[in-house]
């Protein structure tokens, strides 16, 4: 008798683990495999649930009363690897196994099970499956229709230069049904439907067409590409998940290395992922690789259509993609001998995934490659403070460096300008003198320029305008989150609170700020700047990207698109611009507040900082044209800013790293996010209040040393959408299992009516 273990698709923690039942020889529906989703009975119920083991059954099975799977309902979406991937997500993210599960299922292709009339249960088909296309072919019977018949020639000329579909046929001739059905009883043509693959991108184009560069062939290495590829050979080679961390600067080439890398493994019989952050998968990137590989890409990101994601997933899993481009879930794609993963711009925050199972995409794959037998590729200009530590530290991890740009051209130079010097010689718009002169310069010459706005730093905070003083708290030295509640000034470290001062309280200005601006303003600032230098009949285009310009599908690619098609234009935008653009006319890039993060109370905040300008500057002077970059900020002193002006990664460690061991904070911890949220305010304190005692408990229960639980308090975004938030955080030595110590007591716990829990292990952020 056959049994097979199946998780309950149902995202509780109550019904977490699996369960046995009985795999009848005649199982009804699909072939039974691990991966496939079935239905079962569950008490009264019956639901879904997905096979994660296949086994026969022994001695010990013989006095349970299992009961029977009644039908497969689906192919396999995962194979065994696959649900020991789901297992280890679960455990090390303290999520259910059912949420981890999930990931491997393109969104609506899973059937669903409801009750209907009368109690009876009913399966309802997925949401999403393949569509196919009316395509007519030439038949076997040569026909000449009668020259009356307008619409039969048309159809039959059409026909004698190639397959068509019907629904172009009626787009170029009108309703054509009545006369491709005559002709096919005639036998003249024969109708079929042909699986339609929906891309969700555009397809290859030919370089000369396309608006980008693409380099179809393999180009002759440069020496830095040179060592990275043989690194990576290396790791590859090695088969059992080593790291390559390949830190090059913006323009070095990266790409290059790792199409160099694919290739490799696809010449034997491998297949392989890219991992780019969700904003900068745009066209462009997906153009350089399918210039190279063709239609053994696919591609994956969260801005598809579910039928979109559906063929693409199709594709991956029948074998004929081979490469997988996507966002953080592209790890979960079906391929088979995945033997390299590769991860951009592995610094990105996006690689962390917010919502259960709060997954790290490194550490992920690289679990994925010890696994596998292959190698794990990260990439970066500004590799992750982690990252480098590993790189360091462990012995199954390589870091290759590449500091020139593959043209040989200088990263541009880096002009920090002091706002608060600015504001003093009485300018107060957001725009500096010097960074409007370089526009305005830039723009007659007719180049390019692009401008970023820098919006992480949403926690808002005061800033004295005048003096570029900005409130902290006394005791810990974090800045003070403005809160409208109350007007009050609030520190998230300590818990600190005082009333918002009216006037600077270190100059007595009254020129205090609450920071966040908005692209708009500063879009209809710059609009005004360019009409009053260049004239009101200048026009020089304007392209704003942020959350609201990209939100309709395919927007971000008509805006970027136009930036290239443009002879010069202004490109404003928000962090998403400031990745992975290669456009070689941008001569000028400015930053119109480099500080805003700064002031974040986040552990990490510094090291963004330096990366975003890092980043960014990135963006400038990559053609023949030199480029320069100008950094507006109030805090032209901090060493962040000065670093990265500098290019200098040492000097900002050195001042970064002393603090991070000092606070206990990541690479030299770990650290988990105990949240708790709800409506009730008293019950989500109460809740994390109890949950700290019981994490405290268990602490010293096992006698770990080094680890420390912070009191219960509220988070910085202390209410989000009408929910209170509190949360615990706990530190551990870098390698102690935070995660084994969570599961139990979030297993355990029984949270209070409307209140929610979650854990977040290796957390982005605490806020
Ligand atoms: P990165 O990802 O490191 O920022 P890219 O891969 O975007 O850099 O490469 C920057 C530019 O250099 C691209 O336009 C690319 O075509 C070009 N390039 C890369 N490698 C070479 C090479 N070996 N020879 C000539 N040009 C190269
Ligand atoms: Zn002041
Ligand atoms: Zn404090």
């Amino acid at each position: 008798m056959r049994l097979a273990d199946i998780v309950i698709d149902i995202p509780t923690k109550s019904l977490d683990g699996t369960y046995t039942y009985v795999l009848p020889a005649d199982v009804p529906g699909h072939e039974p495999h691990v991966g496939s989703a079935v239905v079962v009975p569950f008490g009264p119920r019956r639901v879904i649930g997905f096979i994660v083991g296949v086994r026969e059954a022994d001695a010990t099975d013989a006095d349970k009363k299992l009961k029977g799977v009644i039908e497969v309902v689906s192919k396999s979406f995962f194979d065994e690897l696959g649900a020991e991937c789901a297992r280890f997500l679960a455990e090390r993210y303290v999520a259910p196994l059912s949420v981890c599960v999930r990931l491997f299922t393109p969104p609506g292709a899973v059937p669903k099970v409801v009750q209907g009339a009368l109690g009876a249960w009913r399966i309802e088909s997925p949401s999403v499956g393949e569509v196919d296309d009316r395509w007519v072919t030439l038949g076997d019977i040569p026909f000449q229709p009668k020259s009356n018949a307008v619409k039969q020639i048309a159809v039959m000329d059409t026909l004698r230069r190639g397959d068509i579909k019907i629904s172009e046929l009626n787009s170029t001739y009108g309703n054509v049904s009545a006369a491709v059905a005559a002709l096919e009883k005639k036998g003249a043509l024969r109708v079929e439907r042909r699986r339609r693959v929906r891309t969700g991108m555009p397809a290859a184009m030919p370089a000369s067409e396309s608006v980008y560069r693409v380099d179809e062939l393999p180009l002759d290495l440069t020496c830095g590409q040179e060592q990275a590829l043989s690194a990576i050979h290396a790791a590859y080679d090695a088969a059992c998940g080593e790291v390559v961390l390949v830190d090059g600067v913006t323009g070095s080439g990266k790409t290059e290395v790792y199409l160099q890398a694919i290739a490799r493994a696809l010449a034997e019989g491998k297949s392989a992922i890219v991992l780019v952050p969700e904003i900068s998968l745009t066209p462009q990137t997906v153009a350089r690789f399918r210039g190279r590989f063709g239609d053994a890409i696919a591609v994956l990101h969260s801005r598809m259509s579910a039928g979109e994601r559906y063929d693409q997933w199709d594709l991956i899993r029948a074998g004929e993609a081979r490469v997988v481009i996507g966002a953080r879930s592209a790890l979960f794609a079906p391929l088979q001998n995945l033997g390299l993963i590769i991860i951009d711009e592995e610094h990105e925050t996006s690689y962390k995934q917010e919502s259960a199972p709060r997954y790290v995409a490194r550490d992920v794959a690289e679990w994925m490659m010890r696994r596998r037998g292959g190698a794990l590729v990260l990439g970066s200009a500004t590799p992750s403070i982690e990252a480098l530590y590993q790189a360091h530290t462990r012995p199954s991890w390589h870091v290759v460096s590449m500091p020139e740009r593959a043209n040989g051209r200088p990263l541009p130079q880096v002009e920090v300008i002091d706002m608060a010097d600015e504001f003093r010689s009485g300018a107060r718009e957001m725009f500096s003198a010097r960074l409007r002169r370089a526009l305005i310069g830039e723009l007659e010459a007719g180049h390019k320029a692009v401008l970023l706005l820098n919006q992480r730093g949403f926690a808002r905070f005061l800033l004295c305008r005048d003096c570029g003083f900005v409130p902290k708290c006394t005791s810990c030295s974090t800045t003070l989150t403005y809160h409208d509640r109350g007007n009050r000034l609030i520190c998230h470290h300590c818990g600190y609170s005082v009333a918002a001062p009216p006037v600077c309280p270190s100059c007595a200005s009254p020129y205090l700020k609450k920071f966040g601006v908005g692209t708009q303003r500063v879009e209809d600032e710059l609009r005004a700047l360019l009409a009053a230098e260049l004239g009101e009949d200048a026009s020089v285009p304007v392209i704003r990207m942020d959350a609201d310009t990209t939100a309709a599908k395919g927007a971000h690619r008509r805006l970027l698109e136009q930036f290239a098609s443009e002879a010069r234009a202004v490109l404003l935008g928000t962090q998403m611009i400031a990745k992975g653009l290669d456009f070689d006319d941008v001569t000028l890039v400015g930053v119109i507040n480099a500080d805003t993060q700064l002031h974040m109370p986040d552990f990490r905040a510094a090291e963004r900082t330096f990366d975003l300008i890092e980043q960014v500057a990135g963006r400038a002077g990559r053609g023949e044209l030199p480029g320069r970059v100008m950094v507006q900020t109030y805090e032209a002193d901090s060493v962040a800013i000065r670093a990265a002006a500098l290019y200098d990664r040492d000097m900002f460690l050195r001042s970064e790293l002393p603090k991070r061991r000092v606070l206990k904070y990541p690479p030299y911890v770990r650290m988990a996010n105990v949240l708790t949220w709800g409506k009730d305010e008293h019950a989500v304190r109460a809740c994390a209040t109890l949950l700290r005692e019981q994490i405290c408990a268990r602490v010293r229960e096992s006698d770990l040393i080094d680890w420390e639980v912070l009191p219960a308090s509220p988070c910085v975004f202390e209410r989000i959408r009408n929910d209170f938030r509190w949360h615990v955080i706990v530190k551990c030595q870098h390698d102690g299992d935070v995660s084994a110590v969570l599961h139990d007591i979030y297993r355990g716990a029984k949270p209070a009516k409307g209140v929610n829990v979650a854990i977040d292990v290796d957390p982005i952020d605490l806020l």
